[in-house]
C-alpha cells in the first residue's frame, strides 16, 4: 500500500518482517522479493537519489540501454506495490537497536516534518551514496552536462568516453589516480583541480610523464548545448577544448542514520557484509553503493534477491511448518 501522512498511522502498530532504508535500485529489488515471499515489508524513500540522477542505464542486461533510472524506480515501485509491499515518501532519520526488534525514526513531509517510528525484524540499509559535483555559482550549468556527457562512474560510462578529448575533475590529489585507470579507455585527458587544492611535484611530474595537462585555474562554466559537453572556460577567460569528463570529487554516503550502532562494522564509510549482505548485526543488512563492492545496478539488484532471501530463510526456519487442515 502506498503510505502517506494521512494513512500511515495504520501501519505504526505494524511489526514489519523488514523495513527498506531507500527505495533505489537495491532497496525495490528487495522488497519485490520479500513481498513475493510473503513478508511485510516497507519501503521508505526520500527522492532524488543516485539511480534518479542515471540518465541512461547502458549496462543491464535485457534492458534497452537508453532506459533511464526514473523508468528503473517508477516500474520498480509499482511492481513492489503491487506484490504487496508498503511505500513511503520519507527520510530515514535514525535506527535504535530494541533488542527484539528495531525501531526506524522517519521524517515525513518537507516544509514542517512530522516524525514517526517504525517497528521492523530486519532493516535493509539501501540508501546509497551521491555524488559530489564542481560547485560553481550557475549550478544549473553543471546539471546541464553530469549525467548525461559528463560523466560520475568510470565502469559505467567509460565506454562512451573511448578516444575522446576528456577531463578529469578531482576535489583531492588522491582522486586524480583516476587519471591513471581512464587512460584505458582514453589517453586524451586534462586534468583539473578547479583551484581546491595544491598538487605536488610528485604527481605533476607523473602526470608530464603520461602527456596529461593539469589546470589548476577555476572553472568559470561548461560549455556545449543540449547535454553535449563541448568545452571548459576558466575564470581567467581561458578555454578548452573537450566532449566529455568524469568528475572523481568523492561522494557522500547516506550512512547517518547507523552511526549509533556499535556491532556495525565500516570500511571507510562503506558497510562490510557478507555473502548475503548482512552486515555484523545480525538484523541489519546493506545493498549496494552503500555497501563495500562494486557500485553498478546489477550488484544491487543481486544484493536485493540476496538480503531478502537470507531474511525469508530465517524467519520461515522459525516458524513451525503449515499443516494441511480440511
Ligand atoms: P540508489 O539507487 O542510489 O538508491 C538509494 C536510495 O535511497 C535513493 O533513491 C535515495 O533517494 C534513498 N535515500 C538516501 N538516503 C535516504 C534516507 N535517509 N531516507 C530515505 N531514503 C534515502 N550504474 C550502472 O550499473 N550502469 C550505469 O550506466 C550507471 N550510470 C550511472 C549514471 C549516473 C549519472 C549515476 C549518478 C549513477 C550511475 N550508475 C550506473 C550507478 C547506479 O545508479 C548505482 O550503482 C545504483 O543506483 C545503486 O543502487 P542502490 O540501491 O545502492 O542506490
Ligand atoms: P542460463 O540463463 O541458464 O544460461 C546458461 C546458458 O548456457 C544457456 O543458455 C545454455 O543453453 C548454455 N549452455 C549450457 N551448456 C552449454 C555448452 N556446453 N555450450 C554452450 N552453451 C551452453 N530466475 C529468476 O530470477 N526469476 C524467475 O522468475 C525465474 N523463473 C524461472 C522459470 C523457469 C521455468 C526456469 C527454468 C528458470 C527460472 N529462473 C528464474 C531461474 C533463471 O532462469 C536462472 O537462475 C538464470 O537463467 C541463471 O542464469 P545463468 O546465466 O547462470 O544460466
Amino acid at each position: 500500500m502506498k503510505l502517506t501522512s494521512r494513512n500511515l498511522d495504520q501501519r505504526l502498530d505494524t511489526l514489519y518482517d523488514a523495513v527498506i532504508a531507500g527505495g533505489g535500485a537495491g532497496g525495490l529489488s528487495a522488497a519485490i522479493y520479500l513481498a513475493r515471499y510473503g513478508l511485510k515489508c516497507l519501503v521508505i524513500e526520500k527522492g532524488k537519489g543516485r539511480s534518479m540522477w542515471m540518465q541512461e542505464l547502458r549496462n543491464y542486461v535485457g534492458l534497452d540501454p537508453h532506459t533511464p533510472g526514473r523508468d528503473l524506480l517508477k516500474q520498480g515501485t509499482t511492481a513492489a506495490l503491487g506484490w504487496g509491499a508498503d511505500h513511503l515518501r520519507a527520510f530515514v532519520d535514525k535506527v535504535t537497536d530494541q533488542g527484539d526488534y528495531l525501531e526506524v525514526q522517519v521524517n515525513v513531509g518537507k516544509t514542517h516534518p512530522t516524525a514517526v517510528t517504525f517497528k521492523a525484524k530486519y532493516l535493509i540499509a539501501a540508501t546509497g551514496i551521491i555524488d559530489i559535483l564542481p560547485e560553481l555559482e550557475n549550478m544549473q550549468n553543471v546539471y546541464d552536462y553530469a549525467g548525461y556527457t559528463l560523466h560520475v562512474c568510470m565502469i559505467c560510462d567509460g565506454f562512451d568516453m573511448w578516444d575522446q578529448k576528456a577531463i578529469l575533475i578531482a576535489a583531492r590529489e588522491p582522486q586524480i589516480e583516476a587519471a591513471f585507470v581512464l587512460n584505458w579507455f582514453t589517453p586524451y585527458i586534462t586534468v583539473l583541480t578547479d583551484g581546491k587544492f595544491p598538487v605536488s611535484e610528485a604527481m605533476k611530474t607523473r602526470l608530464q610523464a603520461h602527456g596529461y595537462p593539469l589546470i589548476e585555474t577555476p572553472i568559470a562554466r561548461f560549455l556545449g548545448e543540449n547535454h553535449q559537453l563541448q568545452g571548459v572556460e576558466f575564470t581567467d577567460g581561458t578555454r578548452i577544448e573537450v566532449t566529455t569528463g568524469l568528475v572523481n570529487m568523492g561522494s557522500i554516503y547516506h550512512n547517518h542514520y547507523l552511526k549509533a550502532i556499535p556491532e556495525l562494522t565500516w570500511d571507510g564509510e562503506n558497510l562490510v557484509t557478507d555473502e548475503f549482505c548482512q552486515t555484523t548485526h545480525p538484523r541489519i543488512f546493506a545493498l549496494g553503493d552503500l555497501k563495500k563492492g562494486v557500485n553498478q545496478v546489477a550488484i544491487a539488484v543481486a544484493d536485493g534477491c540476496l538480503a531478502a532471501t537470507k531474511i525469508w530463510r530465517t524467519i520461515r526456519r522459525s516458524q513451525p511448518p503449515r499443516i494441511w487442515v480440511e
